[in-house]
């Protein structure tokens, strides 16, 4: 592929500014200052250096995000700032959206990708893709609190109970919940409605896809071929 289209399908700009990006000598493939906009490159394993950033080409993106408190899921938020802020320009420009959401103070995992098929697939209520918990409790956890929630939970806006797929305690306040839909704040709802509140909520997993304890908050990373195998 052309270069400039390459860095333009990255996220660099329109044909035109990537072009100038290279005729003003800002992009390096394998040590080589770059200075022909149309000098055509294999994609495979091509990792440019682009104004002194290496970047990997990604035919498609895909991402996890460590989302702190105080971001909300959305291009245009109304009250916070927008959890895309954490992705660097080029990622942003390539038009990703976020596979289900966050409430603003949820922490946790988030995927991010551009890939629309990929979206529908997790999203579909059929497909019943686990979502892990750690929730903090306001009141201590109890044995009836498990066990309505396994059992099912009524949520105002809908007569079908909603159960847990798993719930376990994991401290005297702390909760790991795994739940297979994804209704509007699902868990502060069925906690809610099991007689308790939730005063944290963080995702550790979608899937099979574990957040990596070693991923700070506000950080993201791409996915890989076997993190997309276990998010599907
Ligand atoms: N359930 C909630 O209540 N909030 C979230 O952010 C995710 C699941």
């Amino acid at each position: 592929m052309e270069l400039d289209r390459i860095l333009q399908s990255q996220g660099f700009g329109s044909r035109k500014e990537c072009r100038g990006l290279v005729r003003h000598g800002l992009v390096t493939i394998a040590g080589k200052l770059c200075e022909d906009p149309f000098e055509d490159f294999t994609t495979e394993a091509l990792v440019l250096d682009v104004d002194g950033e290496i970047w990997p080409y990604h035919a498609q993106a895909y991402l996890m995000i460590n989302k702190p408190v105080g971001y909300e899921v959305s291009q245009k938020p109304k009250h916070h700032r927008s959890v895309f802020e954490l992705l660097p320009d080029p990622i942003r420009a390539r038009g990703v959206q976020a596979i289900g959401r966050l409430d603003e103070d949820t922490t946790g995992l988030l995927i991010l990708t551009d890939d629309g098929q990929l979206i529908h697939q997790i999203s579909s209520p059929k497909r019943k893709i686990p979502k892990v918990y750690e929730v903090t409790l306001k009141h201590p956890v109890e044995a009836a609190l498990i066990e309505a929630l396994l059992a099912g939970v009524e949520l105002h806006d809908d007569p079908e109970p909603v159960a847990a797929a798993s719930c376990e305690a994991t401290g005297e306040h702390t909760l790991k919940l795994t739940i297979t839909s994804g209704k509007y704040h699902q868990v502060k709802r069925m906690i809610g409605a099991a007689g308790n509140r939730v005063e944290a909520l963080k995702r550790i997993a979608v899937g099979r896809l574990q957040l990596p304890d070693t991923m700070p908050e506000g950080g993201w990373a791409w996915l890989s071929e076997a993190d997309l195998a276990a998010l599907r």
